[in-house]
């Protein structure tokens, strides 16, 4: 009886241990990034990243026509296999199970499906000089479904009565009002990050990603996103994907159990980036400086990625691929360009463009002075031989001269005269019409606050934005002289738009409830950005401008058919002045319209202006 009991006992041992040896090595299968891919790309290589308790004692399997499993990675992280897929041009569309094997049986398997890529999919045409860009914050834009206003698992929750909290704003806000920007005349959207980001308070602006393939729930589904991008083609705009690789939100998934210890910049204790983007190109810079400002944290949400870590790179160049393919996209604007590793930027940069050979990236790269600006277009004579092949950057240097211009007297290089000094410095531009040009954005004061709310200025300002060379970039409620000062926190220059909450007291998408000011507003940007819309001599033509006289600066956009006379009179005083000078410009027209007060001009010799105002004037022979 005793030794029965004691075999017994014996037994059960033998059992527990099993089970817990089960559990021990147990295999999982969390996830496979990218979730699936396409036929037909350029690039026949792809790297999954599978994830998963113990995955990396699987053996993984593929058999499908075409697509081969070249390799199979382990990495310091046994929850992580890296497999390196050759997909060949003439494989075709359809699902396979990658399989999992252990010695005896299949384990796990994982169905990746190969979708046929889209055709005329790689000749997309990225935004251009035709295009006016509209960027916006889509928490704060419109509340289109308040039911994802809050979501299960999602930390942050709506709070519209905090400026730093979430508002509500989603993808069908911005899909149920796509006729406002239609009318409007804009034709490339610009929307602030919209992955999933499940941080603590601020997560409203986005910039803190913790899932690189998820659209964030409180701004909608990955396929709403898809579908926004479809309608909005119909309007014939475009959507241009705000994207980070500098940096992710520390809730990412991967920071529990990170891939390997240099997947991210790490620190003894937490160390801030000195957000001294000059430290690149400054040929004196210390390492220490470099260091700091390439591998320092952006903010204690945000973790710095390492992009020297091949992984990451191709886990970063892959996910844009799969967003330009799943969401059809027009263009992508990179967030702190700088930031990242610029030898993996250039890599990624010419990756994209041996996809997409016309398609458009504009960096963010937060320079002040336009020698540091043009280190970052692509093919630039750069003294380092680095060339970022990005083929468009942000106008900083203008936005800071379009910022201070109109409020300054007029002098040597204030006044009108900073706006014809700061676009001088193109020479230093390989491309210097592959800009793109603005007043204001989510993170600098709102221009009619710089302006000192004066309409006058605001509509200088906007007339020089819309006729000089580079591509527009408007910021929402600027049509609507929505005001705010940086200083005063980011909340209050990424207020709510008007109307896109139910009981909002104004409504701009009926204009209602708006001041007289706003609906001259308006109507101004609405009749300016539809005229340039068709105005190929805006677009493409070449530019000549003249040293500004007594505040009054002129300059011609034309080609061999057209010309266009902008002046611009930064005076307080109306002027009347002959134009003798621009003789050159001006060989072979004799009358013009402007095209702002509908008024024509039956000479050309002389032309008088308003105070603090200025003129379009379609040149006619
Ligand atoms: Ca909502």
């Amino acid at each position: 009886m005793k030794k029965a009991l004691q075999s017994r006992f014996r037994l059960f041992l033998i059992m527990v241990f099993m089970a817990v040896q089960q559990l021990l090595t147990a295999q999982e299968l969390t996830r496979v990034e990218p979730p699936f891919w396409w036929t037909g790309m350029e690039h026949s290589e792809l790297q999954l990243m599978v994830y998963g308790k113990n995955i990396s004692v699987l053996r993984p399997v593929i058999e499908y026509p075409g697509v081969t499993l070249k390799e199979t990675i382990l990495v310091e992280n046994p929850n992580y296999l890296f497999l390196n897929l050759v997909i060949e041009k003439e494989t075709l569309p359809g699902t396979f199970l990658i399989q999992f094997d252990n010695e005896k049986r299949n384990e796990i398997s994982y169905s990746f499906e190969l979708f046929e890529r889209k055709s005329g999919s790689s000749q997309r045409k990225g935004f251009s000089s035709s295009d006016v860009i509209y960027l916006l914050m889509p928490d704060r834009f419109a509340n289109g479904d308040v039911s994802n206003d809050d979501m299960p698992g999602m930390i942050d929750k709506a709070d519209r009565n905090n400026p730093n909290g979430r508002h509500g704003g989603d993808l069908k806000g911005i899909r149920d009002n796509l006729d406002y920007f239609a009318d409007l005349g804009v034709t490339a959207l610009w929307i602030n990050p919209v992955f999933e980001a499940n941080v603590p308070k601020p997560s409203y602006h986005g910039y803190s990603i913790t899932n690189f393939y998820r659209i964030d729930p409180r701004f909608g589904t990955n396929d709403e996103y898809r579908q926004l991008s479809e309608e909005a083609g119909k309007k014939g705009i475009m959507i241009v994907k705000d994207m980070v690789f500098n940096h992710f939100g520390i809730n990412h998934w991967w920071m529990k159990d990170l891939p390997m210890k240099d997947w991210l910049n790490q620190w003894p204790e937490y160390t801030r980036s000195n957000f001294r983007a000059g430290t690149i190109m400054d040929p004196y810079a210390s390492d220490a400086d470099r260091d700091r400002m390439l591998k320092g944290w952006f903010d204690t949400m945000m973790a710095d990625l390492n992009q020297k870590n091949s992984f990451v790179a191709n886990y970063l160049i892959q996910n844009s691929v799969w967003w330009v393919e799943y969401a059809d996209l027009g263009g992508i604007r990179m967030d702190t360009y700088p930031y990242s590793d610029k030898d993996f930027m250039a890599k990624w940069m010419n990756y994209i463009r041996s996809e997409y050979p016309d398609f458009s990236v504009v960096g963010e790269a937060w320079l002040n002075t336009t020698p540091q600006v043009s280190y970052w277009m692509e093919s630039n004579r750069n003294a380092d031989g680095f060339n970022s092949n990005l083929n468009f950057v942000f106008d900083f240097p203008l936005k800071y001269a379009i910022n201070s211009a109109f409020n300054e007297d007029n002098g040597w290089s204030s006044g009108a005269a900073k706006l014809y000094e700061t676009i001088s410095f193109d020479f230093l531009y390989s491309h210097p019409s592959q800009i793109v040009t603005f007043a204001d954005n989510h993170d600098a004061d709102r221009l009619y606050s710089v302006l000192g709310k004066d309409f006058n200025k605001f509509k200088m300002a906007i007339v020089f934005l819309m006729t000089t060379r580079g591509i527009p970039q408007i910021y929402y409620g600027t049509e609507l002289l929505m005001t705010g000062w940086e200083h005063d926190g980011h909340g209050f220059i990424r207020e709510d738009f008007p109307g896109g909450w139910e009981g909002d007291t104004a409504n701009a998408f009926i204009s209602e409830g708006l001041t007289t000011e706003q609906k001259d507003a308006w109507d101004f940007m609405r009749m300016l950005l539809n005229w340039r819309k068709d105005k190929q001599v805006i677009h493409q033509g070449q530019l000549k401008h003249y040293i500004p006289e007594e505040g009054v600066y002129v300059y011609f956009r034309y080609d061999e058919d057209e010309s266009v006379m902008v002046v611009i009179n930064n005076n307080k005083e109306s002027r009347t002045f002959r134009t003798d000078r621009f003789a050159e410009s001006l060989k072979g027209y004799s009358t013009g319209t402007d095209i702002l007060h509908r008024t024509n001009f039956d000479q050309l010799k002389m032309i008088s202006i308003p105070a603090m105002s200025a003129r379009i004037i379609e040149l006619k022979k």
